[in-house]
């Protein structure tokens, strides 16, 4: 059930919620600090067994597999309407060797997603999260489709794109990551979690040993409950909204020119924080997923469709500046480095048909941002770029697809046809999306210290925990980030209720 009010649960012996807007009691806090880990623990005003923070996919898959396994599951969400980078996403879920893959006719397994994994991120990748995720991700899919009826299919445009080396992207009919959020949440209602919007924990509770004992909520009005709980699961996302880390950690991105985040602002980092302040060990904190054409007039992006399939994107001075194909991540920095942080996107009718129906494109065309002329010349001066510099572009572009000249970014043009008849442009500009660094975790997404020993009843996924891209912004495989959302809460909420299942018996 969700709730906007009060945290259900098993009420203990504690002092019971504030007043909405009351500080915390002094006797609670005294000599303590009041955001972050707090080694003083107080009396919890309720207890429930697993405490899940966060409600995008890797908090909704966590807080399935929990209810799944039996366990008394709350899942608090600071935001009052959830719209984490969830659903800002495209709703695409890579994961090797489904059932829709095989019913597709596609040759698929675990160990060719890691080999991709692998290649993509140049081997920097955490060896020990890859095989976890590869593994695992394909079974978490059809998880996913039977028990909940998530209704995936599988996109048959994207296979060889990007370092998938098959067609393993999964999403839901709208291609939407807001439909994909949604169908999540109602069947987490559906499974009998309890799940509170506008709650903002900003607390945890452990002992010195690093055992989680609890959390603090503040909520949308104010109040302040305290929650225990025997288990953890961080799911809050990464680090992208905070600038700070993203200095800190993603120097080359944080201190670009016109340097942008396009996430959810509550990607603060606050989980991967209280794992360090607890012992954990991170990695690939330099890691993060760019974007190389957002369209920041109209916070939408332009879909890559048009340019995989032969568009092309030109600076201010109306020349090209990369091989826009070679990584949709990368772009993002290459776009960046341009005048003005600025790549128009150009494509004629026949790309523009690859994307007509997105909803991104959609809107795009309702926001009034898509230009069109006739021809190279005009369509310089709608946008105000040198003509002659946009005219030279696109004939060069057009002479490479058909194998006249070479690319001078090494970007195979021939495999589509050249640019011809009307042509439309988007202005763009790159951006953050998420960061991939994170928390490390073990084979069941419970954190880890630095000598790989487990914290007692600490788990990470999606965002905070480390991810599959290894080092730096080109590591990140398409998909990539919901798969790992996925497959790391569906086995962190798994592991959890194993975990106070063995407490009770225990208690016993
Ligand atoms: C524009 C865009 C497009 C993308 N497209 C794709 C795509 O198609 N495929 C793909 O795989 N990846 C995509 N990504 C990345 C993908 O969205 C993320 O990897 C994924 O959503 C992460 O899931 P999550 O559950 O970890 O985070 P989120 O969905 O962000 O959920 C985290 C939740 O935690 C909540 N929270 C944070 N702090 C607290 C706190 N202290 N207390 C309580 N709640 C808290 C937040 O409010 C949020 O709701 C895209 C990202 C963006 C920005």
């Amino acid at each position: 059930m969700v709730h906007c009010g009060a945290a259900r649960g098993h009420r203990g012996s504690g002092p019971g919620p504030r007043a909405p807007g009351a500080p915390p009691s002094d006797q609670q806090h005294e000599g303590s600090i009041m955001t972050g880990v707090d080694r003083s623990i107080p009396e919890f005003d309720i207890e429930v067994p697993v405490v899940v923070v966060g409600a995008g996919a890797a908090g909704l898959a966590a807080t399935l597999a929990a209810c799944d396994s039996g366990a008394g599951t709350l899942l608090l969400e600071r935001d009052v309407v959830p719209y984490g980078s969830t659903c800002m996403s495209q709703g695409n879920v890579c994961a090797a060797g489904t059932r829709l893959q095989r019913e597709n006719g596609i040759e698929d397994d675990a160990e060719a997603l890691y080999r991709d994994i692998m290649a993509r991120s140049k081997g920097t990748a955490d060896t020990g999260v890859s095989r976890t995720v590869a593994d695992n991700c394909g079974p978490a899919i059809d998880w996913l489709v039977d028990r909940f009826r998530i209704p995936f299919r599988l996109d048959l445009s994207w296979g060889g794109f990007f370092g998938h080396t098959v067609n393993r992207l999964h999403g839901v009919p709208s291609k939407t990551g807001k439909e994909l959020h949604d169908t999540m949440m109602r069947a987490a209602e559906a499974a009998g979690a309890d799940i509170v919007t506008g709650a903002h924990v900003d607390t945890v509770y452990a002992d010195a040993e690093g055992r989680v004992a609890g959390v603090r909520v503040t909520r949308a009005d104010g109040a302040v409950e305290t929650i225990g709980c025997k288990a953890l699961i961080l799911a809050t996302c990464g680090f992208g909204a905070n600038a700070g880390m993203v200095r800190r950690f993603i120097p080359s991105f944080g201190e670009a020119p016109y340097y942008k985040y396009f996430g959810h602002e509550g990607n603060e980092g606050e989980g991967i924080e209280w794992g360090m302040a607890l012992g954990a060990a991170v990695g690939s904190m330099d890691a993060f997923q760019g974007y190389g054409a957002l369209v920041e007039s109209a916070g939408v992006i332009c879909n890559y469709d048009p340019i995989m399939n032969g568009g092309i994107m030109v600076n201010l001075e109306g020349r090209r500046y990369s091989n826009e194909v070679k990584d949709i991540s990368a772009q993002s920095l290459n776009t960046l480095q341009q005048p003005e942080g600025i790549g128009w996107v150009i494509f004629d009718d026949a790309r523009r048909a690859t994307c007509e129906d997105l909803p991104e494109f959609r809107e795009l065309k309702a926001l009034n941002v898509v230009r069109t002329a006739g021809d190279a010349g005009a369509l310089a001066e709608l946008i105000k770029v040198p003509a002659e510099a946009l005219e030279a572009t696109i004939a060069e572009t057009q002479r490479m697809a058909k194998g006249e000249v070479p690319c001078p970014f090494g970007r195979d043009f021939t495999r589509n046809p050249p640019l011809s008849g009307r042509l439309h442009a988007i202005r763009t500009t790159g951006a953050l999306f998420h960061t991939q660094g994170g928390l490390k975790i073990d084979g069941t997404a419970r954190v880890v210290r630095e000598d790989g020993s487990p914290l007692p009843n600490l788990f990470a996924s999606g965002g905070t925990a480390e991810s599959i891209s290894g080092s730096g912004c080109d590591g990140y495989l398409p998909a990539a980030g919901l798969c790992t959302a996925i497959t790391l809460g569906m086995l962190a909420g798994r592991a959890a209720a194993e975990l106070v299942g063995d407490a009770a018996m225990a208690d016993a």
